[in-house]
């Protein structure tokens, strides 16, 4: 069974063959999002190895944070940017998940998971939930979830307004559009609980603030944060 299997799928793989997002280069049955080149290449923050690092900067002195890190770096010019590009924009959940799931190994190995309890990623607006048809940040939780055997909570936060979307403001602009917009449900199944932010995107911090805002009042919980990519570098 298990060869008849690998056989479908070598033959699913020749009619439809998986390129690499980034340089668009031929997959073969062991690369699934990044080519080995591409892989090697990912401009990773490896800041979750740093104390006091940038991403946790950016959040000093508007919430408390046990720690924070994001994956990789994104800048706008580079061909890394069509990773975020498919799994936001054009339905690729599977690439979400898959860098999940990748993400989920390599941190897990210098112990970045250790002792949370929860996975909430940031919720969309249930309409842009809808015309997307899923949310991105669930979806590369999935992956972190499969790797780490950490469960994901997607009930507790609820955003009440849909936002516009935050790429074209000003940083002052940027705090105000997302301020208050969070709101907790069922809070007690958090209390007592480290709880790790998930994002796609990391640029001013104001999103991950404006969640953290919300779930902040729930007795003994902590907070950690984790975005795929850091904008700006
Ligand atoms: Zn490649």
């Amino acid at each position: 069974m298990a060869t008849l299997c690998k056989w479908v799928n070598s033959l699913f793989r020749l009619l439809f063959p998986h390129r690499c997002v980034v340089c668009n280069n031929l997959l073969t049955d062991d690369e699934k999002v990044l080519c080995q080149s591409c892989n090697l290449h990912l401009p990773r923050t490896n800041l979750h190895l740093q104390k006091d690092n940038e991403v946790e900067k950016l959040l000093w002195g508007k919430i408390d944070i046990v720690r924070a890190t994001s994956y990789f770096y994104y800048t706008k010019g580079s061909g890394y940017r069509q990773l975020l590009h498919q799994l936001k924009y054009e339905g690729r959940k599977d690439i979400a998940q898959d860098i999940g799931y990748t993400l989920g190994q390599e941190l897990a190995n210098d112990g970045f998971f250790q002792d949370i309890d929860l996975i909430i990623p940031i919720p969309l607006h249930r309409r842009k939930h809808r015309s997307r048809g899923y949310n991105q940040s669930l979806e590369i939780g999935k992956g972190i979830s499969q790797a780490t055997g950490i469960r994901m909570e997607t009930k507790c936060v609820a955003r009440l307004r849909n936002t516009t979307s935050q790429t074209s403001k000003s940083t002052y602009e940027r705090w105000e559009n997302v301020s208050g917009i969070f709101v907790l449900r069922q809070p007690e199944r958090l209390e007592n609980q480290h709880i790790l932010l998930l994002d796609d995107v990391m640029t001013t911090g104001a999103t991950i603030t404006a969640c953290a805002d919300a779930l902040k009042s729930v007795p003994g919980i902590r907070i950690s944060v984790l975005t795929l990519a850091l904008a700006g570098k």
